[in-house]
């Protein structure tokens, strides 16, 4: 029997593992089968304080998980497949292992969305990202395109202003999703510019991305616009699907907090992205796994009566 299940190994997982097992709780990290969260697809990550000259996202990842073994996190490299929140008792199945424990922190992170296009891999952190916040400073001096037209792209585009020269927001629609008071300060901005009814259809350079195929969805016609970076903002996906119906969630499949950091269902603690949708930062991540490891442990010592 665990005192501390944690599911994600990501800056909020990993933080929550320090914090658990530092307390002396018997701590279980079930990593996933890819472990590391989107860290591991950064490479420069030089917003991290303490990390003066920066560090890459997999070198920080494993920075974090050598210091949660450290104090007795132990690790499960693979999906979890169920879970039973149903008794004091919470179970969390990996395949036929059931593993027991008295909490839960679920941190499993979120996933954006990106368009599936040629080129979208192959230029990942070489001028395609999506995260202006991580990657924006990057493209001082350049020449920048944003995809999307929620809220997220506008205030992305808003942010990138501030490093490029130009910043192109491709909307596929003629009109954009975003609040009315974001829409107005982005088309305002002298930087900025709108291509409406624009697609994506490739991602192209050499070494980096040094252009996008673009096509205009109302007049079939195709172009090219040469740019240095580009910032895919379509949305992030909450990685939730284990947890339907065993917790309450936003519309969109966010795990909510009722009381501080902790679920609707007692005993089981939320952080990360897999709750929060505004910041998404390793920063505020690894804020939140202090949070519910702190709630997780006070939690426990006032109800250490119910496993007796
Ligand atoms: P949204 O889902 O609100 O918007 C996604 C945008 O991406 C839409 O314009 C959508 O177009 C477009 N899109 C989706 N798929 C594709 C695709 N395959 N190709 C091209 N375009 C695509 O996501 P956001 O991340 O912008 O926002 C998420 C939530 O967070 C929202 O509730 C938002 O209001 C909130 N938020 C609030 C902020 C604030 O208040 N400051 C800042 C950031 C986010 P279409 O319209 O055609 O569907």
């Amino acid at each position: 029997m665990y005192d501390s299940i944690i599911i994600g190994s990501g800056p909020a997982g990993l933080t929550a593992a320090i914090y658990n097992a530092r307390a002396d709780m018997k701590v279980l990290c079930i990593e996933g089968a890819t472990p590391g969260g989107q860290l591991m697809l950064t490479t420069e990550v030089e917003n991290y304080p303490g990390f003066p000259e920066g560090i890459t996202g997999p070198d920080m990842m494993q920075l974090f998980r050598k210091q949660a073994e450290r104090f007795g996190t132990e690790y499960v490299t693979k999906n979890v497949t169920a879970v039973d929140f149903s008794g004091d008792i919470k179970k969390v199945m990996v395949g036929d292992d059931i593993y027991e424990t008295k909490t839960v922190t679920i941190a499993t992170g979120s996933n954006a969305k990106w368009l599936g296009v040629p080129g979208e891999k192959e230029f990942q952190s070489k001028g395609v990202s999506a995260c202006a916040t991580c990657d924006g400073f990057f493209f001082r001096g350049k020449e920048v395109a944003i995809i999307g037209g929620g809220d997220t792209a506008m205030e992305e585009a808003l942010f990138l202003t501030k490093f490029a020269t130009k910043v192109t927001v491709l909307v596929r629609k003629e009109e954009l999703k975003a609040s009315k008071i974001m829409q107005d300060r982005a088309i305002e901005h002298e930087k900025i510019e709108f291509l409406w009814n624009t697609e994506v259809k490739e991602y192209m350079g050499t070494e980096k991305l040094e252009k996008l195929k673009l096509w205009n969805n109302k007049t079939n016609e195709e172009s090219e616009l040469e740019v240095q970076g580009t910032f895919v903002a379509i949305g992030h996906t909450p990685a939730t699907e284990i947890f339907k119906g065993k917790l309450e969630m936003d519309d969109v499949g966010y795990v909510l907090r009722k009381e501080n950091s902790m679920t609707s269902i007692t005993g089981v603690f939320t952080a990360g992205d897999v709750h929060d949708h505004r910041y998404m930062q390793a920063v505020t991540a690894a804020g939140m796994g202090c949070q519910a490891a702190i709630d997780a442990e006070r939690w426990l010592e006032e109800n250490h009566g119910k496993f007796e």
